[in-house]
């Protein structure tokens, strides 16, 4: 009789969806599917008992659809929040309303396998060395900007946590200059512009400041970070000139990334890296002007796996862990 086959689960917990994923003995994806992460907030627990619950019925559902004759060999799951991947535990994660919840421990409970738990931008970083953009490199810097800002930091293969499991937490650095206030209390910090809300801000600001002719005076209420885009490509210098200030302050925090780290790649993701080249050239302008002798050796690069690179890298992690791979 031949062996049975094995698949690995991966999930990626969003403050909106929950996307969860089945992968082959070869890590290809063979099934997926999502649904909407139920937040405990403003209540505050150490066990979001519905939310897993639900989890685990999901991903039942999944292998009876796509790998009914499989053994689940383990499950990898990408958590935004403060997490100890050693421990299974997440301390914090402050949009999920979760404080202190020993997350691996609960869903190995209900999918009776081994679970292994990591900050979302290290699966992301994962995912994009072992199958993206990265593959092959060992010293990598994932920098990811959504509704706020993170970095995932890999130093000779291995994945950096940090004392505290706050490393990459580049997005609450304050920006000289900037006088915004954060979501987290601070003033500017650097996701207050680079960021998917702070293009919008950015670009109302220019509107509402008559800082020269722009597409963006059409209709000041309806900007989006997707119509500066527009107006970008379509040579608006209001809107190109809101991109090159964000890329600059990404930049100046990069730059001591660099210095520090000498990462053999940069990978820009998140929802701003569909800007492409509107953001990546004055990016890597930047970064080249402040290091010249790195131009042909550091890429600066844009996500491969995109949206999908937090479930590809979760399922990896838990691979990595079993030893698979
Ligand atoms: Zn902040």
């Amino acid at each position: 009789m031949a062996a049975m086959k094995e698949v690995i689960v991966g999930i990626d917990i969003g403050g909106t969806n929950t996307v969860i994923g089945v992968f082959d003995e070869q890590l290809k994806a063979i099934g997926q599917d999502r649904f909407p992460t139920l937040s405990e907030f403003p209540n505050r627990t150490d066990n979001p008992v519905s939310y897993l619950d639900e989890l685990a019925k999901q991903v039942r559902k999944l292998l009876a659809a796509y790998a009914p004759e499989s053994r689940l060999a383990a499950a990898g799951m990408g958590v935004p929040g403060q997490v100890d991947g050693g421990k299974g535990m997440v301390y914090d994660a402050t949009n999920l309303g979760w404080d202190h919840v020993p997350l691996a421990r609960l869903v190995q409970h209900r999918l009776n396998c081994p679970v292994f738990i990591e900050h979302d931008v290290r699966t992301i970083t994962l995912g994009e060395a072992l199958a993206g953009a990265a593959k092959g490199r060992k010293d990598v810097i994932c920098v990811t900007l959504g509704t706020g800002v993170a970095a995932g930091i890999m130093v000779n293969g291995a994945l950096v946590a940090g004392s505290d499991f706050c490393a990459g937490e580049i997005g609450h650095d304050d920006v000289q200059g900037l006088e915004y206030v954060c979501n987290c209390g601070k003033v500017g910090c650097l996701e207050t512009i680079a960021s998917a809300p702070g293009v919008v801000r950015l670009a109302r600001e220019a509107v509402g400041s008559n800082s020269g002719e722009t597409l963006l005076s059409d209709s000041p209420e309806g900007i989006t970070a997707h119509s500066v885009y527009l107006a970008a490509i379509h040579g608006d210098e209001v809107a190109a000139g809101i991109f090159r200030k964000i890329a600059e302050a990404l930049g100046q925090k990069l730059s001591t990334a660099v210095a520090l780290l000498n990462p053999e790649i940069i990978i820009v993701g998140g929802g701003l890296a569909n800007a492409g080249s509107v953001l990546l050239t004055p990016l890597s302008d930047y970064l080249f002007s402040k290091f010249p002798a790195y131009r042909g050796k550091l890429e600066i690069v844009r996500s491969e796996l995109g949206d999908a690179a937090g479930l590809i890298g979760a399922a990896h992690h838990a691979a990595k862990r079993i030893g698979r791979i």
